[in-house]
């Protein structure tokens, strides 16, 4: 139960403001659905009480001549006589009449059977001819009629307003915001979600981390929006946009609200794909609104989240002679851009991973002519926003952010508010009164690699496998010079697929070298190297791992220009349709392409391979303490298998102090910078007066 609990915790990833405060959630439509059913239930059910029972002509001959039946009604649409009983002959056939279903009317006033017939004409005919004997007055004569069944009524009216509900269902779910009913004409509303009055942003710069060269260039926009004046009365011009770029999770959109929190003005956010809808002319319309809006609103900030869903280059990502909707939203968006003047006070903020698809004309200046880069945060930087998500928490005292921070390489803000939480969440579980370094060190593996399966059932060999091969990524990892030195590997399994993981430090960098990305590779395939080697068998674990270094490999050849034989060539079209089907080199190319990227895998394996068969015992070392205690760090390592042969710095706190070093360094560069300068202006303000 609690294993459950903690699963649902973390998925809640620091919602957002809910996009659409006000919308009921479809309290209206569930009741229409409901009073549908149950009406057609009741026409079901009560067209039943007209199922009449068939009698046979003969028989019915017998009750006519026997003057049992008080009324015959033919009924034309359907070719049948339904036939009611005189009173007294009713007990005759009580036995029938009991036989039917639903025989609430059937046993009262009728009718009571039915009689099929061939047509109206044959059977009045028929009728005569059986009567003729029978005086005039005792004959009994058939009148007509015509029925709607349940069927009938679907298929006529009912089948209308079946379409008509249906279409109005249709509208009520596209049409979003607005109240109920209502949507069809709020199509072309936006559908922004304002922050203002009560709901004012109240978040600053304090609460964002880090981004400390991102805040700097914002703070510009800031002091604008809370004196317009001071700018223009220069004749400066402020940037109409900024454009935030960075992967998801970094603060973009905390960023965007802490200047809007700064200045003190209303915020409007919303998603690009909120602008995207399947109508034709509907995005536009929703861009035309929000200005209006934010007009209304100024001075104020519009924050557009993940831009590339309208922002793309226009011809890219549409199917070749489509007519793309899309591209009509971000014309409509550029001319907005355009037609609101520099002072009119609103400032649009867009956040987007991919700056690389944006359409140029997104990018020229007088639109989001200011490019801020939000990166993941380096090793400062997370400590940082560690400092910012524990301040809430009740913490032991081992609980060290350096550490934290040097422990999660590669994560995001967003990930890191996730991590505090989520050991929060753990501390609280088992009774603790302060979250401890424990608690911490178990949401991380969760926010790395999933929750924990205790229970899942693993064969004590498949077990083995899983051993050795994590033990195959650790050896080869830390015995090869440009791979990242490992952080700890297990094999408990985790997440969805993955049956153990090796983490290890990534160093922050942006550009890589060849080596490291063979080295890399070679890591990747330790695992299964590992696996050929000791078991002489290969198993489907090294799945995931294939499929990266395939991908590598593949953007080395092709991408990097990493290839001898094919030269520095890079095939990458960043402006390219999706859909561009034609490769852009030949098939000769192609083959070449994948054979050198056969060679590259080929040779890395055989590396590998190679490394781990002359490390065989340190392997075997490992993988037997892996199956013991499941989990190993670093210091493990280095004890069971020795120190590693670079001189590399290893361990965190070598790590965090190198860092140190370095910013100390640079603050030393600073104030050597800071002298000479002031000695400078020193030089130059005695030089006039010494002239005079
Ligand atoms: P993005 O818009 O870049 O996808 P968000 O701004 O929505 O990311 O960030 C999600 C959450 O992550 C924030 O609400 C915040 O809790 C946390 N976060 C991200 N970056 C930082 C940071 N630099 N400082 C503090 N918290 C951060």
């Amino acid at each position: 139960m609690a294993e459950n609990n903690s699963g649902d915790n973390r998925q809640q990833d620091f919602p957002k403001q809910s996009r659409r405060p006000n919308v009921p959630s479809g309290g209206f439509q569930g009741w229409l659905v409901v009073a549908l059913i149950i009406a057609l239930v009741s026409i079901y059910f009560l067209s039943k009480t007209r199922v009449l029972k068939s009698i046979e002509p003969l028989q019915f001959e017998q009750m006519v001549l026997n003057h049992e039946i008080s009324k015959l009604t033919i009924i034309k649409n359907k070719d049948i006589v339904e036939i009611t009983l005189k009173k007294e002959a009713l007990p005759k056939y009580k036995a029938e009449l009991n036989d039917q279903q639903g025989s609430v009317m059937t046993q009262g006033t009728g009718p009571h059977f039915e009689l099929p017939i061939n047509s109206a004409f044959s059977f009045e005919t028929e009728l005569n001819d059986l009567q003729k004997d029978i005086p005039r007055e005792q004959r009994i004569h058939a009148t007509s009629d015509e029925r709607t069944g349940i069927f009938d009524f679907l298929m006529g009216p009912g089948l209308l307003i079946l379409m008509f509900v249906g279409i109005y269902f249709m509208f009520f779910r596209m049409g979003g915001a607005g109240g109920p009913g209502g949507q069809i004409f709020n199509i072309g509303r936006s559908r922004a979600t304002l922050f203002d009055g009560e709901a004012k942003v109240k978040i600053t710069f304090n609460d964002v981390a880090g981004l400390d060269e991102a805040k700097e260039e914002i703070q510009e926009i800031v002091e604008f929006l809370k004196n317009p004046k001071k700018f223009t009365d220069l004749g400066g011009k402020i940037p109409k946009g900024a454009l935030l770029v960075g992967p998801p999770g970094t603060g973009k959109t905390l960023l965007a609200k802490a200047v809007a929190g700064e200045a003190g003005v209303p915020f409007f956010s919303l998603s690009g794909s909120d602008f995207v809808e399947m109508f034709v002319g509907v995005g536009a319309a929703r861009v035309r609104d929000l200005f209006k809006q934010a007009k209304e609103k100024a001075p104020c900030i519009i924050f557009i989240d993940e831009i590339d869903a309208v922002g793309r280059s226009r011809g890219r990502g549409a199917m070749p002679g489509a007519n793309d909707e899309r591209e009509n939203t971000l014309n409509s968006l550029l001319v907005e851009m355009d037609g609101f003047a520099t002072d009119s006070g609103i400032i649009i903020m867009a956040a987007t991973n991919r700056p690389d698809v944006l359409d140029s004309a997104l990018l020229r200046p007088g639109r989001f002519d200011r490019q801020i880069s939000v990166d993941k945060p380096d090793i400062v930087g997370r400590e940082a926003i560690f400092k910012v998500h524990l301040k809430p928490l009740k913490l032991s005292s081992d609980v060290d952010p350096k550490e934290l921070s040097a422990q999660t390489p590669g994560f995001a803000g967003a990930e890191i508010a996730n991590v505090c939480n989520e050991a929060a969440l753990i501390a609280a579980r088992r009774g603790k009164t302060a979250v401890d370094m424990k608690d911490f060190q178990e949401a991380m593996d969760r926010v790395i690699g999933g929750l924990e399966k205790k229970n899942k059932l693993i064969s004590p060999e498949e077990k083995k496998i899983v051993a050795y091969h994590e033990a195959g990524h650790a050896i080869a990892g830390w015995f090869l010079e440009h791979a990242n030195p490992l952080v700890k590997v297990t094999i408990v399994p985790r997440g969805i697929a993955a049956l153990g993981y090796a983490q290890y430090l990534p160093k922050e960098q942006f550009l890589y070298r060849t080596e490291q990305l063979i080295d890399e590779m070679c890591v990747t395939l330790g695992g299964r190297a590992a696996e050929d080697i000791i078991f002489g068998k290969i198993s489907t674990g090294a799945q995931n791992d294939l499929e990266r270094i395939t991908k590598l490999a593949y953007s080395m050849v092709t991408i990097y220009g990493m290839n001898e034989k094919l030269g520095n060539i890079s095939y990458y079209d960043s402006k390219g349709s999706e859909y561009n089907f034609n490769k852009p080199y030949s098939e000769t190319t192609a083959r070449e392409i994948d054979e050198e990227v056969r060679a590259i895998i080929q040779n890395a394996y055989q590396r590998t391979k190679d490394l781990l068969t002359e490390k065989r015992d340190k392997l075997e070392i490992l993988a037997q303490e892996l199956l013991k205690k499941e989990v190993l760090f670093q210091s493990d390592l280095e004890r069971l298998v020795g120190e590693r042969p670079f001189a590399q710095l290893t361990t965190y706190q070598e790590f965090i102090k190198g860092e140190e070093e370095k910013e100390k360094a640079l603050e030393l560069e600073k104030e050597q910078k800071a002298n000479e300068e002031s000695q400078a202006e020193s030089v130059e303000t005695e030089t006039p007066e010494a002239s005079k």
